[in-house]
């Protein structure tokens, strides 16, 4: 049996408690035969079941309906991105305490709730279920947590869930950034850092950036705005890429390397469009290939290319990257830190890489600014983005057989 629980801290009352954390740049989970392929939803199509009682007791049912659809049509017009999630029909009944319990994981690897048929969206209208599922008092804390299901050995998710905590959530727009995040985690996102602080502690998470400069799946909820960044927008373009994504997007790749040319995971790395600003991120070695690699897809353009480690407070709930899942684990050893670094190639002043759209540039990135970069290489996918690959029709005839040992994921948001 295997568990894969990967949180996320969010505060998205954050402007109003002082900021709590909410994990991006890349995939959330990592799976498939060599356990280097990133989880999504074949085909990009989920369909969620949503709670027929209150999210907030000042909105009334559909009105709470309407904001998730908001949320949910961030994630669907990326003309990037193939993902599609639509509501469903709804759960039977209003959910409450006395009945949530069958719709939720219970840790158990034989759990029913992992092969129903529904992916429930519950709504917690005053906490109970959060303070009953988590431990009393975490409704105080927890703002929502969604995850979805895999069976191991695969790159497929079967069905998600979510909790949204409407006693956190202050506004409609806080609905649907609280919602925007936690379906980013339910179809495979991670959180990023991006190029904000990396030194800030949680009580200031907010407050070295303006509000537009943080992602949606930065580990806390600093969002304001009702849109996607374009760090969110290149993640979702990797994970559901559109069928045309070659005709919108090029990419930069590569590998991050130490000055003898080793690996170096758990980095977090950046990248600047020279003309527009936009910035956009992924975590070195995010495939876990021991190898450096990193990739992003990225409008066409001239971007400079930075480094550094994570922010020591992004582990557990608040996790960026593969290596993060504690205060211990590889983002947080040698040589991290390491100081921050721009891509210089030999010239020892920072320099743009070329993208051009439909093609891949290259570069081997050192941790002291040396590299080389190449042009003009043919877009390489190294891990298979939808489906179940070459082993698909084998996982769907075993699946039951396999639900014996199914993986959860679970997102939380919390605020500290
Ligand atoms: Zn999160």
């Amino acid at each position: 049996m295997k568990h894969v629980i990967k949180n996320c801290t969010a505060c998205l009352v954050g402007a109003l408690l002082g900021a709590g954390p909410v994990h991006a740049g890349g995939p959330l989970i990592l799976e498939g035969a060599n356990g280097n392929t990133p989880v999504s939803y074949t085909s990009g199509a989920v369909s969620l079941n949503f709670d027929q009682g209150l999210l907030r007791t000042t909105l009334t049912n559909q009105q709470a309906d309407d904001l998730l659809n908001q949320a949910f049509a961030l994630w669907n017009n990326v003309p990037t991105a193939s993902i599609s999630i639509t509501q469903s029909s709804d759960l039977s009944q209003d959910i409450v305490v006395s009945n949530y319990a069958p719709l939720l994981p219970n840790g158990l690897s034989n759990d029913p709730s992992f092969s129903d048929g529904v992916s429930p969206v519950i709504y917690d209208v005053d906490g109970s279920i959060i303070d009953d599922y988590l431990g009393a008092g975490q409704s105080s804390a927890v703002a929502g947590f969604a995850a979805s299901i895999y069976t191991v050995g695969s790159n497929a998710f079967v069905e998600g869930y979510a909790v949204l905590n409407g006693f956190k959530l202050a506004n409609s727009s806080e609905v649907i950034q609280l919602v925007a995040h936690e379906i980013g985690h339910l179809i495979g996102l991670d959180h990023s850092q991006l190029d904000i602080d990396n030194t800030v502690d949680s009580g200031n998470a907010c407050a070295t950036a303006p509000s537009h400069a943080y992602p949606v799946m930065y580990p806390f909820l600093c969002r304001t705005a009702n849109s996607l960044h374009p760090d969110d927008i290149a993640a979702v373009s990797a994970l559901y890429p559109a069928a045309d994504i070659d005709q919108q997007l090029g990419q930069l790749r590569g590998y991050f390397v130490d000055a003898s040319g080793n690996p170096v995971r758990g980095a977090n790395l950046w990248v600047e469009n020279t003309a527009t600003g936009d910035k956009y991120s992924i975590v070195s070695d995010y495939l876990k290939q021991n190898n450096g690699y990193f990739s992003l897809y990225l409008p066409a353009g001239n971007y400079t290319l930075h480094a550094n480690s994570l922010n020591p407070i992004f582990y557990d709930v608040s996790s960026v990257g593969p290596y993060a899942n504690t205060s211990s684990d590889v983002s947080f050893q040698a040589p991290h830190p390491i100081t921050p670094v721009t891509y210089q190639r030999d010239t020892g002043s920072p320099v743009a890489v070329s993208v051009s759209t439909g093609l891949a540039s290259e570069v081997t990135f050192r941790t002291d600014g040396t590299g080389t970069d190449t042009g003009g290489l043919t877009i390489a996918q190294p891990a298979a983005s939808n489906g179940g690959g070459g082993s698909g029709g084998a996982m769907s005839a075993a699946l039951l057989a396999v639900l014996l040992m199914i993986g959860v994921m679970r997102a939380r948001c919390r605020c500290d």
